[in-house]
């Protein structure tokens, strides 16, 4: 077992944004690369702040994101508690030993820390070297007798043996009071490692909480995939170098190193993250399709405990690649499980634009009706001989047929359409389809 020890150590505020995940998922990779031990501690010293709730939708989103701690709240260990809200004695002593080297005194009703005034010259695995100078002593318990962040922070990363310290870069300039305080301590300094910001989508600046995408419990509610959502906040901020976008998820850990954390901001990109979502719809072997697509077709209203299960399977099999995200399904496959669906009078306008798209239908319904093998390859054939026979475009028969059959111009191939939907079916949409021009 490896030495690394690292921490996530949130302040649950009653949401996850999706940078806080990002350090989270920063942090368990690292302890997964090296074999370490990924803490979870739990900065709750703000009580008006901090609830049970907010900590709550915090353990879910690590939990939906695959991002399991060894050791913190649920779990235990050894270097508990995990909250610092219990964790009272131990800053008492801690401020004790501060006291006994003569590094604290009493001012307006506070207790101050005395800085050194030394440099403080940290050797950041993202920044590189970076120097800072404290230049006025500080607080570390308030007047109410509160302790304060840069105080608790630095006593628990000594007292839990952290030997890593990943965190946002708007930590960076707390650092030098960090690292006054551990000599002071005369604690082994850790390695930080000081991540880039994840910017909004558009404009200038941090994402904020109001910002769209910044909230992790959105993503699950939205239908999005953990394992694609993991991939893309593994890219925001760092790169295997190569290239690749859509790793596996065991090679990331075994490529996850600090020299691959980028120092420039990252930004946010929602259209780039619904593309990795639909990424791994694909890669989503067809028995998963089909169990995560019941509930939401059932929902809808389009299919119940009598529909044919092998047809079913059939319409996911021939929509999956062309699929956008699972809640997107009901719309996408609806035509497959009921008679009534719309017909969208965009793409109907655009079709009749030009040509003679109701005669071509005429003739690939004598076509169909009397095909003897309706499957797809010789469906495509068929209509193939058919447009040269008449010398059409082979697209004017194929647009005017999926119209009719599915109200759309968009879906799966239109031969495995045609073959899934099967003979009667097709027959039948396209006369009631002539009938009602
Ligand atoms: N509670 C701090 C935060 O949420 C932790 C900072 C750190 O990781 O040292 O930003």
């Amino acid at each position: 077992m490896s030495t690394v020890r690292v921490r996530f150590a949130p302040s649950p505020t009653g949401f996850f944004h999706i940078g806080s995940a990002r350090t989270a998922l920063f942090n368990w990779l690292y302890a997964r690369h090296t074999g370490g031990t990924f803490v979870l501690r739990v900065e709750d010293t703000d009580k008006e702040r901090n609830t049970e709730e907010s900590l709550q939708c915090l353990k879910d989103g690590m939990k939906w994101l695959g991002l399991d701690w060894d050791e913190g709240p649920e779990k235990g260990g050894d270097f508990g508690p995990y909250f610092q809200s219990e964790r009272d004695p131990i800053y008492q002593e801690a401020l004790e030993t501060l006291r006994a080297k003569d590094r604290v005194y009493e001012k307006e009703g506070a207790t101050w820390f005395k800085i050194s005034g030394d440099p403080q010259v940290i050797e950041d695995q993202v920044r590189g070297t970076v120097s800072r100078t404290e230049e006025k002593d500080f607080v570390i318990f308030r007047s109410d007798g509160s302790p304060v962040f840069h105080f608790v922070n630095v006593v628990d990363d000594i007292k839990m043996g952290i030997t890593h310290v990943i965190r946002g870069e708007d930590h960076l300039s707390n650092t030098s009071k960090h690292t006054e305080l551990f000599k002071a301590f005369d604690a082994p300094i850790p390695v930080f490692a000081h991540i880039p910001l994840i910017l909004k989508q558009e404009g200038q600046g941090k994402m904020s909480k109001r910002d769209k995408g910044a909230l992790l419990e959105d993503y699950e509610k939205e239908g999005f995939f953990p394992a694609a959502i993991r991939n893309y906040l593994c890219l925001l901020g760092w790169s295997p170098k190569d290239d690749r976008e859509i790793i596996p998820f065991d090679e990331i850990i075994q490529l996850f190193d600090f020299k691959g954390i980028n120092k420039d901001n990252a930004r946010f990109d929602e259209k780039k993250m619904t593309f990795f979502n639909t990424e791994y719809l694909r890669m989503l072997p067809l028995d998963e399709v089909v169990s995560k697509s019941k509930p939401i077709l059932s929902e809808a209203g389009l299919i119940n405990d009598s529909t044919d299960e092998a047809y079913l399977k059939n319409v996911l099999e021939i929509c999956q690649e062309k699929l956008r995200s699972l809640p997107t399904l009901p719309e996408f496959v609806d035509y497959f499980f009921k008679e009534d669906f719309a017909f969208n009078e965009k793409a109907k306008t655009k079709i009749f634009k030009k040509g003679e798209p109701l005669e071509r239908l005429k003739e690939v319904l004598n076509l169909l009706k009397n095909l003897s093998l309706f499957e797809k390859e010789n469906i495509q054939k068929s209509i193939t001989e058919l447009a040269e026979t008449n010398e059409q475009g082979i697209g004017s028969y194929f647009q005017i047929l999926r119209f009719a059959i599915s109200g759309t111009s968009g879906g799966p191939h239109i031969d495995a359409l045609i073959e899934t939907l099967g003979q009667e079916k097709t027959v039948k949409r396209i006369k009631t389809f002539l009938e009602n021009q």
